[in-house]
């Protein structure tokens, strides 16, 4: 009858669904990866990247790649100095997404990293209870999920421009199959890192400025260098604190945009450690900024917080910091790809006085001419690319000795091969002995 067929059709298909999955249930699950997350605690933000590479090939370079990323919502965790806990919470959106993204066998042996830079630092200086206190939190936030924690901590500025170093040379493949390096320059909002192999450097003239590695069987002497108070949200503040000396009611800023007002906060202003001592002892309570949009002056505004005088070296970068002249090719992450893309300057084939041009232009046109041209773009953001734009180029040109040889060496990145340039990557690959040396078993520690 219909009947009985149907049944035995029914049955027919729960006997197959029952069997199979009995079968899948049975199968090892094939998990081909390993993987490794580390917390980048920047000053204006923190990001969750996850990293995998093939469980059996660990020791293979160019195997490690970026598997995920999450930004953490808000702002960076030294922000959160007045309520510590809040830092942690912040953290725990990305974590669950972590915990999905990484196979649930594979959690209990996945090294989570927490490493923080220079608002950190800035912070620790300021204030290192309200510091220790963050550190704690957002510890006890990651202890609660299953991944093995490995700790939280301050990075030096050398190993932050020392690990940036690592990550672009390791991602491009440079260092397995010994090609000459790629410098690295790396600008966040608090610090700015630069990091270079140089034939003119053997790490004696100023030791605090050299990292040694031995990687693949190859020595590397890296220059490195990190200027806390020289990312582009400090120097802005270091700007507008050459601008507000004398404690006036209003400044006409010339890197911000004709048209463009702002009210700001003496004390917020100079709250940070990079300004603090220089606070104007007769200050109001607060200063109107309204921008003329000058490149030129701007430019003049941004050298006056460079100290160009003092060397008591060979040469000097800038506040009597030694470093060769730049040499070979770099690759810019961070905020100074952030900037240059916004501005079309990514091409550094581009001369550097048609950069000045194309910046003083842009500097020029009224606000809301640039608002009306970027809807969707953050104001906050918007209104700071003219100042960061000059600052980009003031740091490179004045700053660093970049020539119009060098300069056109540069390449603003973002990416390597699908993972995100910075510290962390190389980071996660010391700290897991995951470039052999000679000795595989020993961490490279950068030396001081
Ligand atoms: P940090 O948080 O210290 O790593 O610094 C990152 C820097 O990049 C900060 O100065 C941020 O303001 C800046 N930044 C992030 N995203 C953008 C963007 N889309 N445009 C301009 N600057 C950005």
């Amino acid at each position: 009858t219909p009947v009985t067929i149907i049944l035995t059709v029914i049955g027919v298909i729960a006997i197959v669904t029952l069997v199979t999955v009995a079968v899948l249930q049975n199968k090892p699950i094939q998990q081909k990866y390993k993987y490794g997350i580390v917390l980048d605690a920047g000053s204006s933000h923190t990001a969750v990247y996850i990293y995998e590479w093939p469980a059996e090939k660990d020791n293979n370079t160019g195997r490690v790649q970026q598997k995920y990323s999450c930004k953490v919502k808000g702002k960076g965790i030294s922000s959160y100095a007045d309520e510590p806990q809040k830092a942690g919470e912040s953290l725990r959106e990305c974590m669950f997404e972590a915990k999905k993204q990484v196979p649930k066998n594979r959690h209990g042996e996945t090294p989570l990293y927490l490493g923080a830079t220079a608002g950190m630092r800035l912070l620790n200086l300021d204030d290192s209870s309200a510091s220790n206190k963050v550190f704690q939190a957002v510890e006890e936030a990651l202890q609660r999920f299953p991944f093995s924690f490995q700790g939280a901590r301050i990075l030096s500025g050398q190993e932050e421009g020392a690990f940036g170093w690592v990550t672009i040379n390791y991602l491009s493949d440079r260092l397995k199959q010994g090609l000459e390096t790629t410098g690295a320059l790396d600008l966040g909002g608090a610090s700015t890192q630069i990091s270079f192999v140089s034939d003119s450097y053997n790490g004696l003239e100023s030791p605090k400025n050299s990292v040694n590695f031995r990687l693949y069987g190859n020595d590397y002497h890296v220059y490195t260098h990190s200027f806390l108070c020289y990312g582009k949200d400090q120097a802005l503040g270091l700007a507008l604190a050459h601008q507000t000396k004398s404690g006036p009611r209003t400044i006409t800023d010339p890197c911000f945009h004709p048209g463009y007002t702002q009210t700001k906060n003496y004390s917020i202003l100079y709250d940070s450690p990079c300004v603090s001592e220089r606070k104007p002892q007769e200050a109001p309570l607060s200063f109107t900024l309204s921008g003329s949009g000058n490149f030129t002056k701007c430019h003049e505004v941004i050298k006056s917080v460079f100290d160009f005088t003092s060397c008591n070296y060979s040469r000097c970068s800038f506040n009597g910091v030694f470093q060769p002249t730049p040499q070979g090719s770099f690759g810019a992450f961070s905020a100074y790809y952030f900037v240059m893309k916004f501005l079309n300057l990514t091409d550094t084939s581009t001369s550097i006085e048609v950069v000045r041009e194309k910046l003083m232009e842009y500097c020029a046109t009224p606000w809301t001419k640039i608002v009306k041209q970027h809807p969707k773009v953050d104001q906050k953001y918007l209104s700071e690319y003219c100042f960061s734009g000059t600052y980009i180029l003031t740091l490179l040109i004045e700053g660093y000795n970049f020539t119009s040889e060098t300069y056109s060496k540069i390449e603003f990145i973002k990416k390597i091969k699908g993972s995100d340039a910075g510290w962390t990557l190389g980071y996660m690959l010391n700290l897991t002995n995951m470039i052999p040396a000679e000795a595989p078993d020993s961490p490279l520690l950068p030396h001081a």
